[in-house]
């Protein structure tokens, strides 16, 4: 395998040293597939060591990362926090550019650093600063919740900042706290309207879309149910509002992952992007996981390679200007100082089929 020209080759030193990996992902990777991996795996692991750094992976890495080289892996919640917590000099962010902006803003004195800035995300592009400022303007007195799935900017001209694991909590924390019954929540106008079926809250959304989650439909979810009776479907209120109608169960990636591990489902339908199956099916033997499922353009440029070669050369720094890092911490660190949900939060699929309007910007 060569990376950025060097070559690794597949020893019996790294045969051991990368044995329980390999028995995590077998299911996954061809064993053709793993004498490529396995040299990169134990070459990322020693230069992590080396040049004191961890690597937060998210759910939609593909396992050879999340498995093989993520120190701490999760949701965009349980990474932020992680961030934070570390003492690492160095942070690698196997995730998208908003997620090491975000790892950055908790932790100004480490250095952030991510495979290739081009790994994006369609919520993140939908919405600029200056947007924000204007929405303001044009509601004043009501507070800005804002999803994670946003730019540094964005976040410095928030309240309180969210993810699909609490927006409901956050939503109804805002309200409390500002003395409203309205609420602003962008940029994902599908969660926000999954939200607002949730609360009493008002919710005021703007139209942007997750390009992975929006591309789920109602028929698609009664098309496996009616090919596969009893099996389980498990979706993500980045949906649209009618797949989560039709679905057993809706909650972050987190609360899909418990609801896996603790439940057992025979068979289950992860109604989200493709790795988040492949990851938990490592530690879920029993269960047999079908697709449909759509892979994510910008969380797939993150490879084994591309970290080598980041941790190798310290490539690409993330930086965020320091007033508006400022302004953004305080926007997430309100939400990281409620109090933890005593159970993973899911979205009531009674209250999910009841329509209710949302006020769009
Ligand atoms: S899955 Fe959707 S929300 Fe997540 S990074 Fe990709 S485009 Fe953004």
């Amino acid at each position: 395998m060569a990376a950025d020209g060097f070559q690794f080759a597949f020893t019996s030193r790294v045969e051991t040293l990368t044995a329980p990996i390999w028995e995590k992902v077998k299911h996954h990777v061809t064993p053709l597939e793993w004498r490529a991996q396995a040299p990169l795996i134990a070459a990322i692991n020693q230069l992590k060591a080396e040049k004191d750094a961890v690597i937060l992976a998210h759910n939609y890495m593909t396992p050879e990362i999340f498995h093989g080289v993520g120190d701490y892996v999760g949701d965009s919640l349980g990474l932020a926090k992680e961030a934070a917590k570390s003492k690492a000099r160095v942070i690698v962010q196997a995730g998208v550019h908003f997620m090491a902006e975000t790892s950055k803003i908790l932790s100004p004195d480490k250095t952030v650093l991510i495979s290739d800035l081009q790994a994006g995300c369609s919520l993140a592009a939908s919405i600029t600063g200056a947007d924000m400022r204007l929405i303001k303007q044009r509601y004043p007195g009501v507070p800005v919740v804002t999803y994670v799935n946003t730019t540094a900017d964005v976040k410095a001209e928030t309240d309180i900042c969210c993810t699909s694991a609490n927006a409901v909590q956050v939503v109804e924390e805002a309200a409390r706290l500002w003395g409203t019954d309205r609420v602003i929540l962008i940029p994902d106008e599908f969660l926000a309207r999954n939200v607002a079926r949730q609360t009493r809250i008002k919710i005021i959304a703007w139209q942007g879309r997750c390009e992975v989650h929006e591309r789920f439909t109602a028929a698609d979810i009664l098309e496996i149910k009616a090919a596969y009776p009893g099996a389980e479907v498990l979706a993500h209120p980045e949906c649209p509002a009618e797949v989560l109608e039709v679905s057993d169960f809706a909650g972050s990636t987190q609360a899909m992952n418990d609801y896996v591990l603790k439940r057992k489902p025979k068979r289950v339908v992860l109604i989200t992007e493709c790795s988040m199956a492949d990851n938990i099916a490592a530690d879920a033997p029993d269960t047999e996981f079908l697709r449909p499922c759509n892979l994510c353009p910008h969380m797939k440029r993150i490879t084994l390679e591309n970290i080598y070669e980041t941790l190798l050369y310290g490539r690409h720094e993330v930086t965020v200007e320091a007033s508006i890092a400022e302004r953004a911490r305080r926007a997430v660190q309100r939400m990281i100082d409620l109090p933890p949900p005593t159970v993973p939060a899911r979205y009531d699929l009674i209250k999910a089929r009841h329509h209710v309007n949302v006020e769009l910007i």
